[in-house]
Formats: C-alpha cells, structure tokens, sequence
C-alpha cells in the first residue's frame, strides 16, 4: 500500500496531561500509530499520571521518555513520526523552541500542531498578565513559521469541563455562584474529549496546513447567565448570582502577585470582555464544526447531564 493510504504516525508532547491525554487517546482511537514524549517516570511521578501511563501502553500508545532538552533523543523520536503535537504546559511553552530545532533537524515532520489551546491570540488584546502569557505562545507560532515547518495553530477557546469547574463549582455544596462583570457576554465552552478529537483531525487535514483554526461550534456558546440558568435547571436549584465588578478584576490583575495575576485577567478577557467572540469568522477562515460537520459534539447541556451523573474533576492549569 502506498505511504500516503497509510495513518499518519502522530507523537504528542505532555500527552499524560490535561488537555494532552484527550489528545492522545483519539490518535489512537482514530487509528493513528501513537507515541508519547515524556518525562521518565519516577518517584515523584503523579498517581494519576502513571495510571495513565498504563492505560496508554494497554491500547497500544508508545511512551518514549526523555526530557525536552535531550535534543537528540527528540530528533531519533521525530524521525519515526509524521505528526507533532505539543500539549506542554504554559510554563512549557518557551521550551517548544527545543521541539522545533528538533523538527528543523529531522526535516521529516509534514506538520506541527504547538500548545496554543485557548483563545486566538493573534487576534485579542486582554490586560497585561494574560497579554504576556499569550505573547509566549506567539513567539513560538512565529519561530514555527521562520523555521518554514508546516504548522497548524488551533484556536480551542475554553475546555469546558475546566471552565465549568471554575465557574459553577459542582463538587462544592454552596447557594452563590460568582457572575464575572455582568454576565452576558458570550464565551465558547468545547468538551475536552471533542477538542482531542478535533485536534487529531485538523492536524491530518490538508486543508489546515499552515493554517489557523477556530473551535467555535454553535452549542459551544454561551453565556454565564445562560450556563447558569441552565444548571439551576438541571439540578433544581436556585443560585444567588454574586457579581464581581469588571473593575475588581482589572485592580486584581494589578495587585496579585505573578502567576496569580493570569487567571484573573483570563476571566477578564473571557467572560467580561467577550474576547473568544470578539471577531467575525468568516468563509475563509477554518471552523471545525464546519470542516467536519458529520462530528457529533458534546453540547453544553449533555455536559451539564455528564456533571449531574459522574462530575469531571477540578483542574488548574499551571501558571509559573
Ligand atoms: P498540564 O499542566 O496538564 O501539563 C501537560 C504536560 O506537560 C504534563 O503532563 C507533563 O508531561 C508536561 N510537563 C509538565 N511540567 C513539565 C516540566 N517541568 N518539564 C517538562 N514537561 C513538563 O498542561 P495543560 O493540559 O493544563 O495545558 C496544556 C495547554 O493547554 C497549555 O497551552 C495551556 O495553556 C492550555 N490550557 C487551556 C485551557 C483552556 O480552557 N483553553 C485550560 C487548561 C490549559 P509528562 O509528565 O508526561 O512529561
């Protein structure tokens, strides 16, 4: 059979990690040869990381382990792949410099998916903490682009288990739920398990080759008003809705101590200001639910049903 009828082989940076696992259990779930790069278990080692170690060997995922300046051991890894994909944390990120030498070195890899996972930040201008946090991950979409190494860069907006955890607090007995500015501004929410599929889709895709690409399905945007009302349906309850003023999180942003001061100005860009719909897609641009609408999606109220049943736990990204 020829190379090209052949599933693209994928290798996944910090695939043991909250967004990454997502990632690299629909690579493998799509039939992709898959290998992960990470660090070598020890001592130190999370529980949960190795029980995901297991599970990734037991269907059938290739765990290479090294640490991300061992440029050597990368380019012989990048050499038996066609695909990267980095979900490095945000304190990873500069460290991507150390993958795309890697890349330019094993000169086989056909694209290069970097951790960006959030908002499209070539298009947005949120409150200095987040405005730094975000001008790390474009250095590394321009040093990808100077290298010429073909890229996808994905616009995933919020991981909404993630976001619903932040916002509703469902593990937690309580009457108040916390409303950022006023509540009506639109954010999109994408389940995380559907962003790990899509991603593994778009990064196949010749039509998003060199290409930016926004997550934004329709039953992906919401308001807090709107998520609310809906829990409160779903669980029965009424909740006293507490607002914290756009001012309070701007004086925030300027009084925490870094890394605390991001978080806050995310929440600021997101659900007070509207930045995740802040601009037009139009028919050029890339859209996953429109390149592949025979995807079906998790939406926001079968997320809710999910929480009510079996509550994805609370993460928090690293900051610093
Ligand atoms: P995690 O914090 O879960 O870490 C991902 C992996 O990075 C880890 O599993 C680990 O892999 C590796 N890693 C962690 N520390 C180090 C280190 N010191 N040296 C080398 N490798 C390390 O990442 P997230 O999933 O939270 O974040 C991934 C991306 O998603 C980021 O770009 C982040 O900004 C974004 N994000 C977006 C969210 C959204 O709502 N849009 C929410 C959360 C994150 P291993 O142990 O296998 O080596």
């Amino acid at each position: 059979m020829a190379r090209e009828a052949e599933p693209s082989r994928i290798l996944i940076f910090g695939g043991t990690g909250y967004i990454g696992k997502h990632i690299a259990r629909a690579s493998v779930a799509f039939g992709h040869p898959t290998c992960i790069y990470a660090r070598p278990a020890g001592p130190r080692t999370k529980p949960l990381n190795l029980d995901l170690r297991r599970e990734f060997r037991s269907t059938g995922i290739r765990i290479i382990e090294g640490e991300l300046d061992e440029h050597e051991k990368i380019v012989t890894a990048l050499k038996q792949v066609d695909i990267v994909i980095s979900a490095l944390a945000y304190p990873q990120v500069p460290d991507q410099l150390k993958i795309i030498d890697a890349i330019v070195a094993a000169g086989n890899i056909k694209r290069f998916v970097p951790s960006d996972f959030g908002c499209e930040e070539d298009k947005i201008t949120p409150l200095p903490p987040f405005e730094e946090f975000l001008e790390k991950k474009r250095k590394i979409r321009r040093a990808t682009e100077a290298a010429g190494i073909p890229f996808t860069f994905v616009a995933t907006n919020c991981l909404a288990a993630y976001f619903i955890n932040v916002l509703l607090h469902p593990h937690s007995p309580h009457d108040e739920i916390v409303v950022y500015g006023d509540g009506e501004a639109n954010a999109v929410l994408n389940y995380e398990e559907d962003v790990g599929k899509y991603t593994i889709k778009v990064a196949n895709d010749p039509r998003a080759c060199n290409r930016v690409v926004s997550y934004r399905p329709k039953p992906s945007i919401i308001s807090q008003h709107q998520l609310i009302s809906l829990w409160e349906e779903k669980t029965g309850r009424s909740f006293k809705r507490v607002y914290v003023p756009e001012e309070d999180l701007v004086k925030l942003s300027q009084t925490l101590p870094p890394p605390e001061n991001i978080p806050v100005s995310i929440l600021h860009s997101i659900f007070v200001k509207g930045d995740l719909m802040s601009y037009e897609i139009d028919d050029d641009d890339l859209e996953v639910s429109r390149m592949y609408p025979e995807m079906q999606l998790t939406t926001i109220d079968q997320l809710l049903n999910i929480f009510l049943t079996d509550p994805p736990e609370p993460a928090r990204a690293a900051f610093g």
